[in-house]
């Protein structure tokens, strides 16, 4: 038995027919950029969160980015984010001109450790970015706090944790803008590159939405440097089919979940993930800390199932922020599971038989 990391075959299969009519339908309307495919999305994203405005946009990355450009972060400013993530958190910052000021993780989700963030903020410190790593988010009300009381916006990186809870309400809008991405591999993922921001504030939204569309109010009339960030129609009519499953979808990944980690309690040699009682993972990765990562990958490569890592190295350590001038040790805890995460095959297409095959093979 071969098992597909991410089975994005199967889902395909599943949904086929109506995925197929809906591209089809944008093919043959030739309306490619926004339209009423992105509009109906975006209607549904904003339902689903509970946000007032959703807007889509071209990427995770790109939601990043305009999140801080619309919050005029410039040369100099600092925001505070985790250097346990993947790179794009970091780099927007960095592309504006602006420092990413690290703060270690705790040690049972592996999010920002809220405790240590009100120590870093200097009158420089001008957003937080907290991460939702692995699908789970961080104390968001102790963050909010911090926030407020420095008169500071929270961008929540909500790029792997579309759908998830924290104490009832949804990832994407728990702080001032949250970002998502719908990467093909991410929980609610589409065929290409996408991504959506989420706020509730009227003229943030607006002004959102002209930067993603190069600072555009009128047509060619221009009152921002923006970009080009926008979503493409037949992205929207992946993900409107796509939306109208996730919830059954999330389900099913949560149960997959429980199931890995309740099999793996008091196991010797991986510590399953830790989800705190107040709020849900989607498991965009369900990741297990090893003793001994090295045999316990090749042990499951050996019978075909597939591991990865996410992330082996962390951003203070990374070449492109040696600039930043941090070195090793600084984030001892982040250094610490980066040596140890690994990931396991997560889908909610992957079946009893391969579930077992990957929990009796780590067992033994
Ligand atoms: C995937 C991801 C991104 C970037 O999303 P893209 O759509 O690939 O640009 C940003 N942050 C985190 C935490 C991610 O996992």
């Amino acid at each position: 038995m071969k098992i597909p990391f991410i089975d994005l075959k199967t889902q395909y299969e599943t949904y086929k027919e109506e995925i197929n009519k809906e591209v089809l339908g944008v093919l043959e309307s030739t309306q490619f950029i926004f339209g009423p495919q992105v509009t109906k999305l975006e209607n549904d994203l904003a339902k689903f969160t509970g946000a007032k405005h959703a807007i889509g946009c071209s990427s995770g990355t790109d939601a990043l980015i305009l999140a801080l450009m619309s919050l005029d972060i410039k040369p100099g400013d600092e925001v505070i984010t985790t250097p346990f993530t993947f790179i794009a958190t970091a780099e927007v910052i960095a592309l504006l001109g602006a420092i990413p000021v690290f703060v270690d993780i705790c040690d049972k989700n592996y999010n920002i450790d809220h405790t240590k963030i009100e120590e870093k903020i200097t009158k420089n410190t001008k957003a937080i970015m907290p991460v939702s790593l692995y699908g789970q988010t961080p104390d968001m009300d102790k963050i909010n706090e911090i926030a407020k009381k420095h008169n500071l916006p929270v961008i929540e990186d909500a790029c792997q944790s579309f759908g998830a809870e924290y104490k009832g309400k949804k990832s994407c809008n728990l702080s001032t803008i949250g970002c998502t991405s719908f990467f093909p591999s991410k929980p609610l993922g589409c065929y290409g590159d996408g991504g959506a921001i989420f706020c509730n504030d009227d003229a943030l939204a607006e002004k959102l939405r002209s930067l993603l569309n190069h600072g555009q109010g009128k047509r060619y009339e221009h009152k921002y440097i923006g970009i080009n960030g926008r979503i493409d129609a037949i992205q929207a009519a992946v993900l409107n089919v796509k939306l109208k499953h996730f919830e059954d979808e999330i389900t099913t990944r949560i149960k997959i979940g429980n199931k890995y980690s309740e099999l793996l309690k008091d196991n010797k040699d991986v510590k399953a993930p830790f989800v705190f009682e107040d709020r849900t993972s989607v498991y965009a990765q369900y990741s297990v800390l090893c003793n001994d990562r090295e045999t316990m990958s090749k042990k499951l490569n050996d019978v075909g199932i597939p591991t990865a890592v996410h992330y082996p190295i962390p951003l203070h350590l990374q070449e492109a922020f040696e600039h930043l001038g941090y070195k090793k040790g600084d984030f001892p805890i982040s250094e610490k599971v980066g040596l140890g995460i690994m990931s396991l095959p997560m889908s909610p297409f992957l079946t009893e038989e391969q579930q077992n095959l990957i929990i009796e093979t780590i067992k033994a």
